[in-house]
C-alpha cells in the first residue's frame, strides 16, 4: 500500500527502475528525480491511483509516463494501447508524445498522439500499427473511439493531464464519456492537476479507486513570486561579493545558505568582523543553542542568519527579505526549499545565487526545475574574477606585481543549455 508520508527517493537508482530506463534517464541528461517524479513514480508503481498537484514544469510528465513504461505487457498479450493519456492541448499532446519517445529510448515502443486539426486518415494508420501508448485530446480522442479505431480493451493506465485546463475548456463531457468507456476493472488513473477544485474532485471520486492525493504546488507558488536573480563570481571573490551585496541591499533579514556545516562556520567567522547582527545555525550545534539562535531571528534581532539546508529548509519566519545562496545548492529541489523560505505570506522576496564559471550546468537545471531563467546581476564597480598570479609563486618582496591586464580578467561566461 503507498504511503504518502514515506521518505521519497532523492535518486533514480533508489526508484528499481529497469536497466532500459535508466539508460533513456542518462541519454536524457535527467540525473535527478524532480520532487513531483520522486512521489509519483513510486506510488504510481505501486499501481495505485494518485492525484498529483503539480503544475507545468515540475517534471510532471515523466512522473507518469516512467510508470506506464515500466509495466507495458508484451505485444503479444496486449495487442492494443495499454497506457492512454488525455491532454488539453495539440501542443501538450505533442510534447508528452514527445516525452514517451525520449523515456522509451532503446526500446520497441510505440506512441501516437492524436489531437484534432490533423487528417485523421494518417492517424488511422499509425494506430494500426499498435502502439502502446496514445496520447490524445478529448474530443479526438472520441472521434476514433467512435470510429473504431481506438480500441481500448487492453488499457491498464489512464492518465488525465492538466485537469483542471481540460475542465475549464469545457471537456468535462468528453472526459466523462471516455472514462465510461475504459476498462474499469484493474485500470489505474493517474490525474495532474495545478489546482484540484471541487468539480475535479468529484470527477476523482467518481472514476478513480481511492487515490493517494500528492500536492507539489504549495513549494512552487511562493518561488513564483519572487524575485530570482544570480552573480557570476570566482569562488575566492565569493566572500568580498557578498559584503558588497549585503552593503548594498541592507536586507531587513537575510538567510545565507552554505552546503556544509563547516562553510557555515567559517562564512561566520569572516562575516563577523564585518557585520554586529550575524548569527548561524546547522546541524552539529547543540539544540539549546540552535533554538536560542532562532528566537533572535524570529524576534528581528538577528539580521543575517548563515545556515545549512537541512536546518535552513525548516525556518518560517515572515520578516525574511533576503536569501542568499552562497553555494550552488547541490539538489534543485533543496533551491526551491531555500527560496521559498522569502515571500511568505505574499511579502516581497528576493533570492540571490553566486555561481562560479563551472557551475552554469546546476545554474541550468534550477531554471529547468523552476521554469524560468534567473537575472544576472552585477555590482557596480566589483571585479568578480580573481586575479590571475600568472608568476610562480616567489618570496612575497621579490614578486612582481601581475600584470595589469591579467588584473582585469573578464568573468566568464557560461552558455545556457535551455
Ligand atoms: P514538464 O513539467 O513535464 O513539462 O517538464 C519540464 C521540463 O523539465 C521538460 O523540458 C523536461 O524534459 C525536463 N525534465 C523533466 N524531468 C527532469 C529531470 N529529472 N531532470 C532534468 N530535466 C527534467
Amino acid at each position: 500500500m503507498a504511503d504518502p508520508a514515506r521518505e521519497a527517493p532523492k535518486r533514480f537508482e533508489e526508484m528499481d527502475l529497469s536497466p532500459a530506463m535508466m539508460k533513456a534517464l542518462v541519454k536524457a541528461n535527467y540525473e535527478e528525480p524532480t520532487p513531483v517524479q520522486a512521489g509519483v513514480i513510486p506510488t504510481a508503481l505501486e499501481g495505485v491511483d494518485v492525484i498529483g498537484q503539480a503544475r507545468t514544469g515540475t517534471g510532471k510528465t515523466a512522473s507518469f509516463v516512467i510508470p506506464i513504461l515500466e509495466d507495458l505487457l508484451p505485444k503479444r498479450e496486449a495487442p492494443g494501447p495499454q497506457g492512454l493519456i488525455l491532454v488539453p492541448t495539440r501542443e501538450l499532446a505533442v510534447q508528452v508524445r514527445d516525452e514517451v519517445v525520449k523515456l522509451a529510448s532503446g526500446r520497441r515502443i510505440q506512441c501516437v498522439a492524436l489531437y484534432g486539426g490533423k487528417p485523421i486518415r494518417g492517424q488511422i494508420e499509425k494506430l494500426k500499427d499498435g502502439p502502446q501508448v496514445v496520447v490524445g485530446t478529448p474530443g479526438r480522442l472520441l472521434d476514433h473511439i467512435g470510429r473504431g479505431t481506438l480500441r481500448l480493451g487492453d488499457l491498464w493506465c489512464v492518465v488525465l493531464d492538466e485537469a483542471d485546463r481540460m475542465l475549464d475548456i469545457g471537456f468535462r463531457p468528453d472526459i466523462e464519456r471516455i472514462l465510461r468507456k475504459c476498462p474499469e476493472e484493474n485500470r489505474q488513473t493517474l490525474l495532474l492537476s495545478a489546482t484540484v477544485p471541487p468539480p475535479i474532485l468529484r470527477l476523482a471520486q467518481r472514476y478513480m479507486h481511492e487515490p493517494v492525493t500528492l500536492n507539489f504546488s504549495e513549494g512552487d507558488v511562493s518561488v513564483e513570486t519572487i524575485d530570482q536573480l544570480y552573480f557570476t563570481v570566482d569562488h575566492d571573490r565569493k566572500f568580498d561579493l557578498l559584503v558588497k551585496l549585503l552593503e548594498r541591499e541592507n536586507p531587513a533579514q537575510a538567510i545565507i545558505f552554505c552546503r556544509t556545516k563547516r562553510g557555515v562556520d567559517r562564512l561566520l567567522r569572516r562575516l563577523s568582523k564585518k557585520f554586529k547582527s550575524v548569527n548561524a545555525i546547522h546541524g552539529d550545534m547543540q539544540q539549546s543553542a540552535r533554538d536560542r539562535v532562532m528566537k533572535s531571528f524570529r524576534g528581528a534581532k538577528l539580521q543575517v542568519l548563515v545556515a545549512t539546508d537541512v536546518v535552513g529548509r525548516g525556518i518560517d519566519v515572515t520578516g525574511i527579505s533576503h536569501i542568499i545562496n552562497f553555494d550552488v545548492p547541490e539538489f534543485c529541489d533543496d533551491y526551491v526549499h531555500r527560496v521559498g523560505r522569502t515571500g511568505r505570506m505574499g511579502r516581497e522576496g528576493v533570492a540571490y545565487t553566486f555561481v562560479n564559471p563551472e557551475e552554469g550546468p546546476q545554474l541550468t537545471r534550477i531554471e529547468q526545475r523552476i521554469n524560468r531563467l534567473l537575472k544576472r546581476d552585477e555590482i557596480e564597480g566589483f571585479d568578480a574574477s580573481a586575479p590571475v598570479i600568472e608568476e610562480p609563486k616567489k618570496e612575497k618582496s621579490e614578486a612582481p606585481p601581475p600584470p595589469e591586464s591579467a588584473m582585469k580578467r573578464r568573468p566568464k561566461r557560461y552558455r545556457r543549455a535551455l
